[in-house]
């Protein structure tokens, strides 16, 4: 039967390797919890109830569980996007990206809570002021210097990740502070252990904090560094081809040896670090625009900023870094033999690597666009749908002009796809368009769980 028969070596793959992928996601959820549990204990056992009588106790204590849970949150903060393969695999980047970013928030309304709530408790116990209480915890507590620094970057990570102040940064000033968070965790830690009441009183519960540390940094270095070193000097990725495909397109050809080994296919994206004057310092994310053959992989590129522009002229030799590949926008999420794909100007990138490897699917393919220049890779795409007797619609306009607003309502996708509510629809392209697309394609009768779609932002 067609509709779970997907292109050679995709789902066998997946398959044999999925069992080992949920038992280390469980063991990896089991350890959190387990972890968490021992932070609560033994904040517990160290009177953290027990030992609240007044207001002020109740500060402190409250004080001391925020903290310890601020700092742990900080770890799996941390361990999110440590690109751990297991958790890449199962959960996606992109979900582990908003998962990062809700607990970022988290931790920072754990911090300021600890802070606030210790100074308090500290100045009433000492009878003193609140400011004179802080210059105290900097001149005699161990380690407090440091946390304050450490807290300021956090703080300093958040007021930068505001979507207002996103939208005035540079993507890469916002990355450059979002970096110095890594520095904040370390610096907060420097008064735990030697301030932290759960801490020095005990030499095993010292210990354990520790080895989270420990393995969390470990893991960081391990797979943020250490392996994609390891990859970028065993792949020996370089750009062989860099061909204009439309106005400010190109689609930028990368060889290397033992492609095959990382196990990408059609529709997924890879972290690409190019290694060329202005652009070495940056990775970016870019989508396979052609399916992997196992001697090249290929991304078409819209100049939208300064990196992308810079991009249309890599010179052909440049080497290339990439982590990857990521994402579960591919083909063997399909579960019928319909397919419908609609594309949306540069989105049309992972559908068409897609398309590519679904040889043995009934598949539309809807083509949405400004401008007729904007229809890239379209010949690659009519070239394939002649192949496999696939229909393409290009439905082009520009969607501010009434004439062309409703080009994707649902009257239209059923007029063109009259059984699309039984068909998967793959779905690429602007995020306004896609949210317009997704309400007009559940109004025509797709159910939810056969819409898969891809944003080109994390934050969508
Ligand atoms: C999963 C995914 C797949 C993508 N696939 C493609 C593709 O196949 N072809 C294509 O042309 N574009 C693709 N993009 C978009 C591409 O990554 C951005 O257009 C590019 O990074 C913009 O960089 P810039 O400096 O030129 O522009 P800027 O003006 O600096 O950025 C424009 C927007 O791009 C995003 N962005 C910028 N830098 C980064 C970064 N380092 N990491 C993540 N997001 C960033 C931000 O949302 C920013 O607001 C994809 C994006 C994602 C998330």
């Amino acid at each position: 039967m067609a509709t779970q028969t997907q292109t050679a070596g995709v789902l066998p793959q997946r398959g044999s390797r999925s069992g080992l992928i949920n038992t280390f996601v469980a063991l990896f959820a089991l350890a959190v919890v387990i972890n968490g549990g021992v932070m609560v204990w033994v904040w517990l056992k160290d009177g953290g109830v027990t030992q609240v009588h007044n207001f002020t106790e109740f500060l402190l204590s409250f004080g001391r569980i925020t903290g310890l849970v601020g700092a742990y949150m900080a770890l799996l903060q941390v361990l999110l996007l440590a690109r751990l393969p297991p958790l890449e695999r199962r959960i996606g980047l992109e979900r582990l990206t908003v998962w990062h970013r809700r607990n970022g928030k988290l931790v920072i309304y754990l911090v300021v809570i600890h802070v606030v709530t210790s100074t308090i408790g500290y100045a009433q116990t000492a009878h003193t002021g609140l400011w004179l209480q802080f210059k105290e915890f900097l001149n005699i507590y161990p380690g407090m210097v440091t946390a304050t620094v450490g807290t300021a970057l956090m703080l300093l990570t958040v007021v930068s990740s505001l979507v207002i102040a996103r939208r005035r940064l540079p993507y890469e000033a916002w990355y450059g502070v979002h970096l110095t968070v890594y520095a904040g965790i370390v610096l907060a830690y420097l008064h735990q252990i030697p301030s932290g009441t759960d801490f020095f009183t005990s030499t095993v519960q010292s210990d354990w904090w520790i080895a989270l540390y420990v393995v969390t940094l470990a893991l960081l270095l391990i797979y943020r560094v250490l392996l994609p070193l390891r990859q970028f000097v065993r792949l020996d990725l370089h750009v062989s081809a860099v061909e204009r495909v439309g106005p400010d397109v190109s689609s930028i050809t990368i060889t290397g040896k033992h492609l095959e080994s990382l196990g990408a296919v059609g529709g997924q994206f890879m972290l690409w670090r190019f290694m060329s004057k202005g652009l070495w310092w940056q990775s970016h994310p870019f989508s396979l625009s052609a399916a992997p053959n196992g001697r090249a992989l290929r991304i078409t590129v819209k100049a939208v900023g300064g990196y992308t522009r810079l991009l249309q002229d890599v010179p052909v030799g440049t080497r290339v870094l990439a982590e990857g590949p990521f994402g579960r926008f591919i083909g063997a999420r399909r579960q019928r033999r319909r397919v419908t794909m609609i594309a949306g100007g540069i989105g049309v990138t992972p559908l068409r690597s897609i398309f590519e490897e679904l040889s043995d699917a009934a598949v539309t393919f809807i083509y949405r666009a400004v401008d007729d220049a904007d229809l890239v890779l379209h010949d690659e795409i009519t070239q394939l749908a002649k192949e496999r007797g696939a229909q393409v619609h290009d439905l082009v306009g520009d969607h501010r002009d009434p004439r062309f607003a409703e080009l994707l309502s649902s009257k239209n996708l059923i007029e063109i796809c009259p059984d699309i509510a039984s068909s998967d629809v793959y779905l690429c392209g602007p995020v306004p368009m896609m949210h317009h697309a997704i309400e007009n394609l559940k109004a025509a009768g797709v159910p939810k769980h056969q819409i898969h779609w891809e944003a080109f932002a994390f934050a969508a």
